[in-house]
């Protein structure tokens, strides 16, 4: 058997070939005690993709919803949708933003959900992110349950109505398992191909990549089972290339899988990008590893990955994934720390300022707003060593006075108000 220096050796002449890593590879990479070397080897990928650059951008996230028809394990955010509601066409003419009748009952042995339902109306969404838009913002990450009243239209309404209200924000929206359960409630149904070009044409710009947890049918049965798996998550994203649109891919890690089925979703996304790469021109933008904290939900008995499991997996993910520009740690999962220290380990991106973020929570009761400035965000990144570069969604440079910012490249600019 090779010994780990060995291993290094031949891994470290396989990268400056600009090789793939082989599963094998990687799981003796994870396994192994030298965490240092690992964070180098993850380096030569990143500086010869980067140099020294770390972006973040200037965002917001919303939630538009915690009621979701599912019960994904891992989950601590969904809420049962009020029974007695479920046959109308909620939200479709609210513009309130408060819970809806009565809560259904929590399901024997699962997690007692607090009485906090709550889906925001149109008019709710469409002013976060005008006031944001107003701040600076350049992009909304919009992202929620799977609500079983909101009618399409919702959705395409939302997303015009950013549009017209922001005209130079990006929308970031939408999980895969958001567009299969648009297929579904679309009337009359639509195919994932005419759900995305609908909401591009209300002004949908990009995927967020959420929604694929651990590609592997023996995770997908312990935890979500009635979630859409692999093979559908991949047709959306697929579908979202071919139609020339860029996304994101996620990997939830730290709760019933093991490192070599990390390993195996992490190849399968890079398989996925060559195949986008070669046939439709776009692909993934970026991988977001996000650290199980399980807090609150049905796994909350397992501890959650520490700070080396952290480290470990974002290298991995920059030396696995070669072919996938950026490896982003998003600092609300991994804590704003880990994330800095991370930047020597592989990662180019800090996510950004997010603003709120409901899905999960690591400290606390989940009532604190979760946000960091561009101040805090830009000290993190040159106290690791690294020079802080503002992108938009699309990893294009954002130029930004103290009254106005624009995308290089660009001839339009946007005010605002510091
Ligand atoms: S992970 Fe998403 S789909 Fe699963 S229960 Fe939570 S909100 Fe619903």
């Amino acid at each position: 058997m090779a010994s780990t220096v060995q291993t290094f050796r031949d891994i470290r002449e396989k990268l400056a070939e600009g090789g793939p890593l082989s599963p094998d590879e990687g799981l003796s990479l994870y396994e192994s005690c030298d965490l240092h070397t690992l964070g180098e080897l993850a380096n030569i990928v990143r500086e010869r993709l980067h140099g020294r650059i770390v972006y973040y951008n200037s965002n917001l996230h919303v939630n538009y919803t915690n009621y979701c028809v599912l019960r994904c394990k891992f989950c601590s955010f969904y809420r049962p949708f009020p029974k007695e509601q479920t046959q109308t066409t909620a939200g479709s003419d609210r513009t309130d933003s408060t819970p809806r009748g009565k809560p259904a009952a929590n399901e024997p042995g699962t997690p007692t959900r607090r009485d906090d339902g709550y889906e925001l109306s149109v008019d709710e969404v469409v002013s976060r992110a005008k006031e944001a838009y107003s701040r600076g913002a350049t992009e909304v990450h919009v992202v929620g349950g799977l609500h079983p009243g909101l009618p399409f239209s919702y959705y395409t309404d939302l997303c015009s109505r950013i549009r017209d209200a922001c005209p130079h924000m990006h929308i970031k929206a939408f999980t895969a398992i958001e567009i299969i359960h648009f297929t579904r409630i679309s009337r009359p149904r639509l195919s994932i191909k005419e759900v995305l070009t609908n909401l591009r044409e209300s002004g949908l710009g990009s995927l967020p990549g959420g929604g694929a947890e651990i590609f592997d049918d023996r995770v997908h049965d312990e935890t979500f089972k009635t979630k859409v798996g692999e093979a559908e998550w991949f047709d959306v994203h697929r579908t979202a290339h071919e139609l020339g649109m860029y996304t994101n891919a996620t990997m939830l890690y730290g709760h019933v899988e093991t490192p070599a089925e990390r390993i195996k979703h992490l190849i399968k996304l890079r398989d996925h990008q060559e195949e986008s790469l070669r046939s439709s021109g776009a692909g993934f933008n970026c991988v977001v590893p996000l650290s199980f904290i399980p807090e609150h939900t049905e796994l909350s008995h397992l501890p959650g990955p520490g700070g080396l499991d952290d480290l470990k997996t974002l290298a991995l993910t920059r030396l696995i994934c070669h072919n996938i520009p950026h490896i982003k740690a998003f600092w609300v999962m991994q804590t704003p720390k880990l994330a800095q220290v991370s930047l020597n380990w592989g990662v180019d991106d800090l996510d950004g300022t997010v603003g709120q973020y409901d899905i999960t929570r690591r400290e606390g009761d989940g009532s604190t707003q979760q946000a960091l400035t561009v101040d805090r965000l830009e000290r993190l990144i040159v106290e690791a060593g690294c020079t802080p570069v503002e992108r938009d969604t699309l990893y294009r440079r954002v130029i930004r006075d103290e009254t106005s910012w624009r995308i290089e490249g660009e001839p339009w600019s946007v005010a605002y108000k510091a």
